[in-house]
């Protein structure tokens, strides 16, 4: 296992985090979680060398955080640092913030966390947090040693990454990136901005919730054409690992095998490891993705509301996601909501009215029909 600096805050944790948010049962799949197979694969990744352990109040209907706990008793907790989150739909004073955070260390088994986060915020949550008086808890919280770090994970726009950042005092930030969002979200501005502020940088969605683990074809093709052969998986962490801003990559495993093939990459990556044939070839990869798009929708949502109740950007999203990564809409939950608010191409009349909104100039009525022939 490589270990990384955690930019200004002076310690090294693993390069591989581990997520708390996949656990299934018994059977692949399965919703109901199966404890003793979670403490298992918890304790498997840190006897492998991981020391980043991230999970949430929310995840697993509010269970990851009590397995966690179990899996961290008989001395694991001293070997790792412990992430986890604070929702803003569970807060709305500093009393209830007080609770959620005794509730959280107590599920956990612990008497503090390393890292808490404001979870997922943007610029609204983050306006929401600042009003019920965050910020000044988490310090408190952390001169009372019950946590070390403030910090938050986001899902916005740069912009609103940018104003966050550096509207506190964070000890570190966790963003969504991967090859394939280098201009979406906080995008790779925004881990250069974190990196320039010296916060390190936690990284979700790496493979872009499992869209990246399997290539099709047309990308499958470049891989296997390179000197070296890797798994796409491989890729995707290899690419991640190469860039400094980065602390620690979260990959959520429900099977040994996963963290068993994770233990093996995150042993060979590191800063600036990344030849210039390699950046090449992520190049590549990542136009041969974009090459398989169905629409150009930046999900602006000018667009919306559609008089006639179509979800235009969801049902354009599903149809790329079919696409390039192979997902079928019908077990897509997006979708799923999608068709269960009636929001679908059919109900489409033609008025014209989304495709004059539409700063890309679509041509969204032609587009939808197309799509639901493809994804219905
Ligand atoms: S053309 Fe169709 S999708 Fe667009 S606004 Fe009119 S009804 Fe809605
Ligand atoms: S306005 Fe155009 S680009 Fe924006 S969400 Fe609607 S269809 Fe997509």
């Amino acid at each position: 296992m490589k270990y990384r600096e955690f930019g200004k805050l002076g310690i090294k944790g693993s390069a591989f985090g581990l997520g708390c948010m996949r656990f299934n049962g018994p059977a692949s799949g399965d919703s109901i979680i199966d404890e003793g197979k979670a403490v298992s694969l918890i304790r498997r990744a840190i006897d492998g060398g991981v020391t980043y352990i991230d999970t949430a109040y929310v995840y697993l209907d509010k269970t990851s955080e009590i397995v966690l706990g179990k899996a961290l008793k008989d001395g694991y907790r001293e070997r790792v640092t412990v992430a986890t989150k604070m929702p803003m739909e569970a807060v709305h004073d500093r009393a209830s913030m007080q609770s959620l955070l005794d509730e959280e260390l107590k599920k956990l088994q612990t008497d503090h966390l390393d890292f808490y986060l404001m979870h997922g915020i943007n610029k609204e949550k983050w306006e929401y947090f600042k009003k019920i008086g965050a910020p000044e808890f988490f310090d408190d919280m952390k001169k009372e040693g019950k946590i070390r770090f403030k910090c938050f994970s986001f899902h916005g726009s740069y912009e609103d990454f940018e104003y966050i950042i550096k509207d506190s005092d964070w000890d570190m930030v966790q963003i969504q990136y991967n090859f394939m969002d280098v201009n979406n979200q906080a995008g790779t501005r925004g881990l250069e901005l974190a990196g320039s502020l010296n916060i390190p940088v936690v990284i979700m969605e790496g493979l872009l919730g499992g869209r990246l683990a399997k290539a099709p074809d047309n990308v499958q093709a470049l891989y296997d054409n390179f000197p070296v052969k890797r798994s796409a998986v491989e890729w995707a962490f290899r690419w991640l690992c190469d860039r400094p801003e980065i602390a620690t990559v979260l990959s959520g495993c429900n099977e040994a095998e996963q963290i068993d093939d994770n233990l093996r990459i995150f042993d060979t990556v590191e800063p600036g490891i990344m030849t210039p044939e390699e950046h090449k070839l992520m190049e590549y990869v990542r136009e041969a993705y974009i090459s398989r798009t169905k629409m150009g929708c930046t999900g602006c949502r000018y667009c919306m509301p559609c008089p006639n109740g179509v979800n235009i950007p969801g049902i354009f999203s599903a149809w790329n996601d079919a696409s390039l990564y192979g997902i079928d809409p019908k077990n897509d939950w997006g979708f799923k909501m999608l068709l269960k608010n009636g929001a679908t191409a059919d109900k489409c009349v033609g008025c014209g009215a989304c495709e004059a909104a539409c700063p890309q100039h679509l041509s969204i009525i032609e587009g939808l029909k197309k799509a639901w022939e493809e994804i219905a």
